[in-house]
């Protein structure tokens, strides 16, 4: 029996609340809170799902505010404090993708107000310490206890509805967290079995989201899959997979679920290489080899495959060689152009990794 690698563990805090119908249970919560009223944030897309929850919350819900926008936009958390200070509220309710929560936590980050998420997508937000925000097109990461949601409330039934496109993409970006959480520098036993067990539960609910997407036990198991995969993002430190997808959306302006997708096989099987034991948990549950069971896994479920199907010109592709290898980070295997340029044409033909 070998030795375990030493290792420290800090348990984000945090309270989860999961179940069919559990959004139900969102005044209790905010009660919980000792909040007496909270103001509703939601997308354009989900404005009526938010107007539906404040009416349901009557005097609990300070109003709506339904501009949230992907990569947390600084002009748009700017119109939301405004009505957040008109509307008299004293925390957040953010329902919805990363999106919405990062306006949650935008607003929280400047004024300290408490959060609580309904979450409907996979990306795994609202379990990590981290808000992204672009300003002037330039996008920048914080970090801090801050910004972590203090109440997460999963209703498997509110993502009945997320398109099956959606939903494929954003289980992939989900499994992506937990990848690279099994390699991490930082890893301890506890991420390493979150991250085995969440990519188990998005593989065995994707297949069926798409044959049956209001299947209610494959929905509740997907979110579970996403809240570990998620605690995991939040938990370690993320290597080139999500510094690859870093400037493939930031630089190129490409969407952000989509794009994990595609490049999850293909960062998966460059680090295989380095990280064989570390990923061999993974690997089994994709037939041993995770890049190329990952690719007919995504294959399979229909999931977009190449980079150049999101409007990716191929000339972009030393560009983007060139400002993910410029400055140095952490990764099982060393970072280097020629490697990475090659990784990112295979992603962008959409081929089988080696
Ligand atoms: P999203 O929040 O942008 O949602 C995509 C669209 O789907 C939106 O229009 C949304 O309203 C809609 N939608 C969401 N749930 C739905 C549902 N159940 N039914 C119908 N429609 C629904 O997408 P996302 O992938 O969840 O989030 C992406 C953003 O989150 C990016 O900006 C990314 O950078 C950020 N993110 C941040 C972290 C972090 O830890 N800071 C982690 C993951 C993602």
């Amino acid at each position: 029996m070998s030795d375990l690698t030493p290792f420290q563990f800090s348990i984000n805090p945090g309270r989860v609340v999961f179940g069919p119908g559990s959004s139900g249970q969102t005044a209790d919560e905010i009660r919980g809170l000792g909040l007496a009223r909270v103001l509703v944030l939601a997308t354009p897309f989900q404005k009526r799902q938010a107007e539906d929850l404040s009416a349901a919350l009557g005097p609990l819900s300070a109003g709506v505010f339904a501009e949230a926008a992907m990569h947390t936009p600084v002009d748009v958390t700017d119109r939301a404090m405004a009505a957040y200070e008109a509307s008299g509220a004293e925390g957040v309710l953010a329902l919805g993708g990363g999106s919405t929560i990062g306006l949650g936590k935008a607003i929280a980050h400047r004024n300290g107000a408490p959060q609580i998420v309904v979450a409907t997508t996979y990306a795994g937000s609202e379990v990590t310490p981290i808000l992204g925000q672009t300003e002037n097109g330039i996008k920048t990461t914080v970090r801090g206890p801050g910004i972590l949601p203090e109440v997460v409330i999963y209703d498997p039934d509110l993502t009945l509805g997320l398109p099956v496109a959606m939903s494929v993409a954003s289980g992939l970006n989900a499994m992506a967290h937990a990848v690279e959480g099994l390699y991490a520098q930082d890893r301890n036993p506890v991420s390493s079995l979150q991250a085995v067990e969440g990519i188990r539960a998005l593989r065995d609910a994707l297949p069926v989201i798409v044959q049956e997407p209001e299947d209610r036990g494959a929905r509740g198991e997907a979110l579970y899959g996403a809240w570990l995969c998620g605690t995991v993002l939040g938990t370690v430190g993320m290597s080139l997979h999500h510094k690859l997808c870093h400037v493939l959306g930031g630089s190129f302006d490409l969407p952000h679920a989509e794009t994990h997708a595609i490049m999850l096989p293909h960062t998966a099987a460059f680090n295989e290489v380095a990280a064989k034991e570390a990923l061999a948990p993974a690997a089994a549950l994709f037939g041993g080899s995770l890049g190329g069971g990952l690719h007919d896994f995504a294959g399979s479920i229909g999931a977009p495959q190449a980079l150049k199907d999101l409007g990716l010109e191929e000339a972009s592709l030393e560009r983007a060689t060139e400002i993910a290898t410029k400055n140095p980070y952490w990764n099982p295997r060393p970072v280097e152009a020629e490697g990475i340029r090659a990784l990112l044409q295979r992603a962008w033909e959409g081929s089988r990794p080696e």
